[in-house]
């Protein structure tokens, strides 16, 4: 009984299914702790492979994993993530809100975002991370504003972006996700930056370079380094950004990546001119045109930007002219404007410096033209950034709130749990006691019945002892009475059994009369009670026999033991019964009817034994 309800406790109340290697794989995603494509994919695979078809919660985990990892490398293979996301979303919509349904929809507007439909992703967007916050489930709102601040810094909508942004950071922050807050900080620093935030750009770059050292994250550590020289540039803290690109150069060096170190050296000449160290810059571009192609845009387009720059201030105009030719082409090709808007102003410099009125005016009036469009969006950008700034205290706020939601509700969950487990223990404690008590009473039980059948039982012969006979006969007769049925008794005595005793020893005698037992108790019937009543004298009940046929049963008794070869127990041994019949009628009680019996079996002594004879 006890193994049956700890196993029933056991079925109701444990995880259905345990998978702890599935769980660790989740944990490796859901951390970011994964490396390559490569492995992330061999991961997913072993993930799915491991799980049992009716483990819905893992099934579900796994479409939502899946959905993240799926390729993004080619137009076609993008457009069918969008659909394998669609495809789920329509299987799981219902109920909503829900954790996979939520999940999905977030990545369903990554790879819309990728797709360049930015307008029609917000919508749905939106509306997924209202459902997180419905659930009150922090890591999820966290991912939902993280991702949405993400798109909409790309698209400029600063505003919106850093309150996003922000939002996130404090969440991945207080949830302790350290490779998902580092990933948004970079998004957040990204994001001031480009408004032209330099100064609060730089706090968050130096803060997140810092989180990729501890991590040993070098890459990423390297590329926040460059980061970070970009926002001293800004700051027109040009020996620092020099430094810094040195060490991005050096880091490009030594994980054998020439074009990329070159990109760094062209940025560290920028430097150097803003220094008017032209000589210096001069050296390293020189040394740069021997890698660097049209093919590499960027770095190609700044490269003769620089270049036209020394040759302006070492005024070789000709030369000047050429290499800004190429630089604007370059940053026309790439659609970078910033990179347009200097080209511009440096050509029309040059121009006016060489004199050539005509060339010096066009190259102004466009890069008016463009420097002003520039201006306009950096203008909204800085309201946009007056009000973010606004909004960050109602976040703070709002973030604590949920944080500690979340925590009552861990809480809650916990007193739950520890509750379920006091009943489990209880429920077993009742168990133990339940089971104790019941071996108990059937001890018990079984002690009074062997109690019971010891007083009622004859020792040597097992038939029942006179008290037992008794009892029963006065039963049967008040039966009789009652029925009108008759009832008949045998009283049967071994013949000169002193003799026995005399010649045989004692225990032959008990040899004896175990036998007088077991033969007249197997020639009765099931009903009959056959009762040892004294030393070597027998009692027979036999309820619903009349007279005449207690007689015939008592003379087949008689002759029955007669017959035995009793030479069997020790030779020369024999021995008979005499037997008296008496049968009810109208006894008070047993002791008349008796009292009959013994008379008649006294009359058999008398007739010389071995006989029957009847009241
Ligand atoms: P009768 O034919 O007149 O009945 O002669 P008897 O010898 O059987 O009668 P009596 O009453 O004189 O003797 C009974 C003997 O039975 C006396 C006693 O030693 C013996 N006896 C009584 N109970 C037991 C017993 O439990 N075991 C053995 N071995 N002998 C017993
Ligand atoms: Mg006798
Ligand atoms: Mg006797």
């Amino acid at each position: 009984m006890l193994v049956f309800i700890i196993g029933l406790t056991s079925i109701a109340y444990a995880n259905p299914i345990d998978n702890p290697r599935a769980d660790e794989i989740y944990q490796l995603f859901d951390s970011g702790g994964f490396i390559s494509d490569k492995e992330n994919r061999k991961l997913l695979d072993e993930y799915k492979s491991i799980l049992s078809t009716d483990d819905i919660v893992r099934q579900k985990l796994y479409i939502r994993l899946n959905c993240w990892s799926l390729p993004t490398n080619t137009t076609e293979k993008i457009k069918a993530a969008v659909n394998y996301a669609d495809e789920y979303l329509q299987i799981y919509s219902q109920p909503t809100p829900s954790l996979i349904g939520i999940d999905l929809q977030y990545c369903k507007a990554w790879y819309l975002h990728a797709q360049g439909k930015n307008d029609s992703l917000f919508a749905d967007l939106d509306a997924a991370i209202t459902s997180a916050y419905l659930l009150e489930d922090p890591r999820l709102i966290a991912d939902g504003r993280s991702i949405r601040g993400s798109i909409l810094s790309y698209l400029g909508n600063f505003s919106a972006a850093l309150e996003d942004l922000i939002t996130a950071q404090n969440l991945y922050e207080s949830l302790n996700l350290t490779y998902w807050a580092n990933v948004n900080l970079g998004d957040l620093a990204n994001s001031y930056r480009r408004f032209g935030d330099a100064q609060t750009a730089l706090k968050y770059q130096i803060k997140l370079e810092k989180n990729y050292l501890q991590n040993k994250q070098r890459y990423e550590a390297n590329l926040t380094n460059n980061q970070i020289a970009l926002s001293l540039e800004k700051l027109e803290r040009y020996e620092e950004a020099i430094a810094r690109y040195q060490k991005t150069h050096d880091f490009w060096l030594t994980e054998n990546h020439p074009i990329a170190a070159a990109d760094a050296s062209i940025s560290i000449a920028g430097n150097f001119i803003n220094l008017n160290r032209l000589n210096e810059a001069d050296d390293i571009l020189q040394r740069a045109q021997k890698l660097i192609t049209p093919d590499n845009d960027n770095s190609y387009s700044y490269m003769n930007l620089f270049m036209a720059e020394v040759h302006y201030l070492q005024n070789d105009y000709d030369q000047a002219i050429i290499k800004i030719n190429n630089a604007e082409k370059a940053f026309n090709f790439s659609n970078n404007i910033r990179g347009l808007n200097q080209a511009l102003q440096l050509k029309s410099k040059i121009y006016q410096a060489s004199q050539q009125w005509q060339q010096a005016y066009e190259a102004l009036a466009l890069f008016v033209e463009s420097h002003l469009s520039l201006d306009k969006q950096v203008f909204s950008e800085r309201n946009a950034e007056m009000q973010a700034r606004f909004n960050t205290n109602k976040i703070q706020t709002e973030n604590e709130w949920l944080i500690q939601r979340d925590k009552d509700k861990e809480a809650q969950l916990n007193i739950m749990q520890r509750n379920e487990q006091m009943q489990i223990v209880i429920i077993i404690l009742v168990a133990i006691i339940l089971l104790i008590v019941s071996i108990f009473a059937y001890k018990q039980v079984i002690r009074k019945q062997l109690f019971r059948r010891l007083a009622l039982t004859d020792e040597l012969t097992k038939l029942a002892n006179r008290r037992d006979t008794y009892a029963q006969g006065n039963h049967f007769l008040s039966s009789s009475k009652q029925s009108g049925r008759p009832f008949s008794i045998i009283s049967f005595d071994a013949d000169h059994f002193k003799t026995v005793n005399d010649k045989f020893g004692h225990n032959m005698g008990d040899k004896v009369l175990v036998k007088l037992a077991s033969i007249s108790a197997s020639m009765m019937r099931e009903t009959d009670i056959v009762g040892r009543v004294g030393g070597e004298e027998f009692l027979i009940l036999l309820p619903n026999i009349d007279k005449a046929k207690a007689i015939e049963i008592a003379n087949r008794l008689v002759l029955t033991i007669e017959k035995y070869d009793w030479s069997q127990i020790s030779a020369g041994l024999h021995q008979t019964v005499s037997a008296g019949v008496a049968s009810y009628s109208n006894e008070e009680d047993l002791s008349p009817l008796l009292l009959k019996a013994d008379k008649a079996l006294y009359c058999a002594k008398a007739a010389g034994r071995n006989c029957v004879k009847a009241a």
